[in-house]
């Protein structure tokens, strides 16, 4: 296989010729309703590099949002699916069973926190995961009751639609939706909800949600708690110090399972091998997808044996679920990020990316807020900084001049107005700082338009 050139290359302007000409295709072929962020169209990806098919080489800091950990094609993955692929692709879990299923699912059981025997199950989708959590939670705990937070993000499907906080473009006109979800305040320290101070957000909004549950639903009926450590399409909103375990601690003293939604968090990703561990927290079940696979569609739920030994046989399941490249894609992706250390790469780039969007913040007065852990850091644009009122065009133009100068990034936020950054965790430090600095180029040439 080709290796790209880890570099930075226009070969056209952006998108070139064969881009727009392969959009029009897509236009008359793909429905609307399908987003796409850029209308650029890859012909080869490695590392943190995407070749266009103008030729142009573009940095990718958004690794297809957070599932290239690894880099795009990396070899161990790629070779791992090609030795899979010449035994068999396919025999369905429910029928015939093959090891790869197994090895992964005791690799993850041994990655999870927490000291209990676990269990682990897979599927194929985050969405489908974060249901599998629901149903499991259900069953374990006899109640119906789901409880989830402003700005969260759990998928497509029907109940993770429902799950998901924001309407456009998730939900409206989408519905109706599945009953018995519980919407709580989410401690956002920059915009905290209860209009505390950053530093008190955190036990202040707990209170808040503990109180709600207690009052509007009632603890005994709640079956599970599920929350994103830290928020990915919401805003990269990293909760205040001590919001997560006081809900962890209010869920074990009611009997409420307590699930971590390590989608795009989970897997090296911050530092951590998953996100949750930062606060201490053990939780009862863990769901993973986006990293899990390299890039092939895989997910999971891996939790405490006794929840997930819960459900009946043929409770669980699907026709794809643990598709035997995938699970040996993911066995790959788990030995690289223990042999390449890839938590700790994410904490270097981490000590890149936040002393440099803190610079832009002292530069630009459009820069209100930089947050984040390890390679999942952000900045929240504003129009001004007093009312903190969310600057969505600049947000648009300033990703709009990225991808103009070869740099993919991504946007997220309940208010559109939060730059993502979700580097391969093997992105070349070099590289990495070519992308920022278009980025701080593209910043000022909007905060000057
Ligand atoms: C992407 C994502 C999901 C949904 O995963 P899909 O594979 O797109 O269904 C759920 N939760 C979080 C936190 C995510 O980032």
């Amino acid at each position: 296989m080709e290796a790209i050139a880890q570099e930075r290359r226009l070969a056209t302007e952006i998108p070139g010729p064969r881009s727009r000409a392969m959009l029009e295709r897509r236009r008359a072929a793909v429905p609307n309703g399908l987003g796409s962020s850029t209308p650029i169209f890859v012909e080869a990806a490695s590392g943190a590099i995407l070749r266009d098919v103008d030729g142009n080489q573009l940095i990718d800091l958004g690794a297809g949002i957070a599932v290239l950990n690894v880099g795009n094609s990396s070899v161990a993955v790629t070779d791992a699916i090609r030795q899979q692929l010449d035994r068999f692709t396919h025999t369905c879990m429910q029928v015939t069973q093959y090891e790869p299923y197994v090895e992964l699912a005791e690799r993850l059981n041994a990655l999870v926190p927490g000291d209990a025997p676990k269990r682990t199950l897979f599927v194929s989708t985050g969405a489908e995961a974060v249901e599998n959590a629901v149903k499991i939670s259900r069953y374990h705990t006899g109640r119906d009751a789901v409880v989830v937070f402003d700005h969260a993000f759990h998928g497509r499907t029907l109940l993770a639609m429902t799950m998901t906080a924001k309407a456009m473009p998730y939900k409206s006109g989408l519905g109706p939706f599945a009953p018995e979800v519980y919407r709580m305040p989410m401690s956002y320290p920059y915009r905290c909800p209860t209009g505390e101070a950053p530093e008190e957000c955190g036990p202040r909004c707990a209170a808040e949600a503990i109180h709600l549950m207690d009052k509007q639903i009632g603890a005994d009926r709640i079956a599970c708690i599920v929350i994103e450590p830290i928020q990915g399409e919401g805003g990269f909103v990293v909760p205040g110090t001590g919001f997560v375990p006081a809900l962890a601690s209010f869920a074990a003293a009611n009997g409420i399972v307590f699930v971590a939604d390590e989608i795009q968090s989970g897997l090296g990703r911050t530092g951590a091998v998953f996100a949750i561990e930062h606060e201490g927290v053990v939780p009862d079940l863990v769901v993973t997808a986006k990293s899990l696979a390299g890039g092939l569609p895989l997910a999971a739920v891996t939790g405490r044996a006794d929840v997930m030994e819960s459900v009946h046989a043929g409770g669980l399941g699907g026709t794809f679920a643990g598709n035997p490249l995938a699970c040996a894609a993911g066995l790959a992706v788990l030995d690289q990020l223990q042999r390449e250390d890839l938590p700790g790469k994410a904490r270097a780039l981490e000590g890149i990316l936040l002393p440099r969007l803190r610079e832009l913040a002292g530069r630009t007065a459009l820069v209100g807020d930089v947050r984040g852990r390890g390679a999942m850091c952000a900045i929240e644009l504003v129009t001004d900084r007093d009312t903190k009122e969310p600057a969505k065009a600049a947000t648009g133009a300033v990703l709009e001049e990225c991808l103009r100068q070869g740099v993919v990034v991504l946007k997220c936020g309940t208010y559109d107005n939060v730059i993502r950054l979700l580097p391969p965790l093997t992105i070349d430090a070099a590289l990495l700082r070519e992308g920022l600095d278009v980025l701080e180029k593209s910043l000022a040439t909007v905060a000057g338009a």
